[in-house]
């Protein structure tokens, strides 16, 4: 007689829910366990305290979900999310000046957080192998530090506690995940972790956009400049669903957004420049300014541990997340869950997928792990808690001469532009740069003019003049 088999995954957010996805595929019945109260429709939950702020989901994310759930990204465009070209549409201050809008390479599907998961939870709720069991936490691992055998789960209502079997638990508790912890309950030594921290702080307000700024308004960007030893400052508008703008400003330690709602558009107008500011004169705040802090660089080497239990896996922010300007988050979990599906593809047993898994995964990470880190280390007072000597040791300057000739030139030759998209968006390795087309559009240097101010339409020129 068939055993039924049981995937376990902890979490609902998106690792979670494209977790929950792939091994649907490969086990009878898959639970997934989350803490929160079920949603009731698009919004933000107290599990999700990111998810007020600006959330970049890349092309190159979008395609991965796709492949996972097909039509989740159509679902999202009638829902009102807006497919943003990038660099077309994407007004960027640089550190290295104005960005001249390129034909499009890349492109960003720009909607509020609580719009990609509540359609994602509708995609996998419609999957009748999958059943989410609302307001439960985990607790515990069941089994051995050779054999995770299921999980303990506590009823957030009663308190009661239970055991769940599984053939695979899949960790998606994002940066609350306790898997390191409950690894070295279970005998194993503490897991390595690198911390880097540059203390960047969120802040988030949603506004009306003003009239006249309907259907293909960009998205504005302000950078900071990482090179400048001062705290780095961002700020972005996001056109997002119900013609509405999501503003997000960030601030590394000591250059902290305030959470005052009066204080927020003047933050945006202390940045290298006041475009965001200029813009949102003429938008309508409807909400309070929201912050949060919980954005540092934070790795777990799982793949460093020296035995892996049978039975257990991990994706997403459980195992590393990243500092958030880059937009890498939801593009991990996807590879991550791109990767766990490919891995059960491949083991006659769902068991023993995680050991496969865990050093993918920490390839994976490492792409974007390293872009994150080694920009926010150049910021006053970032906390650095690293073994990894490419974090720890003095940069090679030559190398920082190189990354930053290379996007200096992005700002103004569309082919070494369209290479840094496919690596910022992680579309394709940073080894794309030496690529004969992009080595030989380096060499020749930037074919466009300098830019000394925004490089605005005449529609948005007109929105500013107005505001
Ligand atoms: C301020 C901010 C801005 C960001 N902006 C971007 C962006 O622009 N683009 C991008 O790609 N990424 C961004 N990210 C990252 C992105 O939010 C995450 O990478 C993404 O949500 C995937 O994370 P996850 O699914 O692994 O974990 P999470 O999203 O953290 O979800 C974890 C889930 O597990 C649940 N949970 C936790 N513990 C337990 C438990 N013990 N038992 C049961 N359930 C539990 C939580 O309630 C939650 O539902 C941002 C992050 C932050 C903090």
């Amino acid at each position: 007689m068939h055993e039924i088999t049981r995937g376990v995954v902890l979490g609902t957010s998106i690792a979670g829910m494209l977790a929950a996805s792939a091994l649907a595929r490969h086990v009878d019945e898959v639970v997934v366990v989350e803490r929160d109260e079920a949603p009731t429709g698009p919004f933000s939950r107290k599990g999700l305290p990111q998810s007020w702020h600006v959330h970049q989901l890349w092309s190159s994310g979008a395609k991965l979900i796709d492949k996972l759930l097909p039509g989740t990204i159509n679902r999202l465009y009638q829902a009102g999310a807006n497919r943003i070209g990038v660099p077309q549409q994407h007004i960027t201050l640089t550190a290295f000046g104005w960005q001249h809008r390129f034909t499009e390479s890349q492109y960003m599907v720009c909607c509020s957080r609580p719009l990609i998961d509540w359609t994602i939870l509708q995609q996998i709720q419609a999957e009748p192998r999958i059943t989410v069991l609302w307001e439960h936490d985990a607790t515990g691992l069941l089994g051995t530090a050779d054999h995770v055998t299921g999980v303990i789960v506590r009823d957030m209502a009663t308190g009661a506690h239970r055991e769940m079997q599984a053939d695979l638990v899949v960790d998606a508790t994002g940066r609350a995940s306790q898997l390191a912890n409950w690894l070295t309950g279970m005998g194993l030594p503490p897991v390595e972790t690198d911390v880097v921290d540059s203390g960047i702080t969120y802040a988030t307000r949603l506004f009306r956009a003003p009239p006249g700024a309907g259907q293909g308004f960009p998205i504005v960007t302000v950078y900071a400049d990482y090179r400048v030893p001062r705290p780095g400052q961002n700020g972005t508008i996001f056109p997002i669903e119900n013609g509405n703008w999501l503003v997000t400003v960030s601030g590394t330690r000591g250059g902290e957004p305030p959470a005052d709602d009066h204080a927020f558009t003047e933050f945006a107008r202390g940045l290298r420049h006041p475009i965001v500011a200029d813009f949102l004169a003429g938008a309508e705040p409807l909400t309070s300014v929201r912050r949060t802090r919980s954005t540092s660089n934070r790795r777990l080497h799982f793949d460093k541990l020296p035995q892996w239990p049978r039975g257990l896996a991990a994706i997403g922010d459980a195992v590393a997340a990243f500092n958030p300007i880059f937009g890498h988050g939801i593009i991990a979990a996807a590879m991550g869950a791109t990767a766990l599906s490919e891995a059960l593809e491949r083991v006659s047993s769902v068991g023993d997928v995680g050991a496969l898994l865990v050093r993918k995964v920490a390839r994976i990470v490492d792409e974007p792990w390293l872009i994150a880190t080694s920009q926010d280390t150049c910021y006053p007072d970032c906390r650095i808690q690293a073994k990894d000597p490419r974090l720890t040791e003095k940069p090679d300057p030559r190398q920082q001469q190189l990354t930053d000739f290379v996007s200096e030139v992005a700002t103004r030759q569309p082919v070494v532009n369209n290479a840094l998209l496919r690596i910022t968006s992680l579309s394709a390795p940073s080894s794309c740069m030496q690529e004969p087309d992009v080595l030989a559009a380096l060499q020749a240097g930037p074919t466009h003019p300098r830019l000394t101010e925004p490089p605005l339409s005449t529609s948005e020129r007109m929105l500013l003049q107005r505001a």
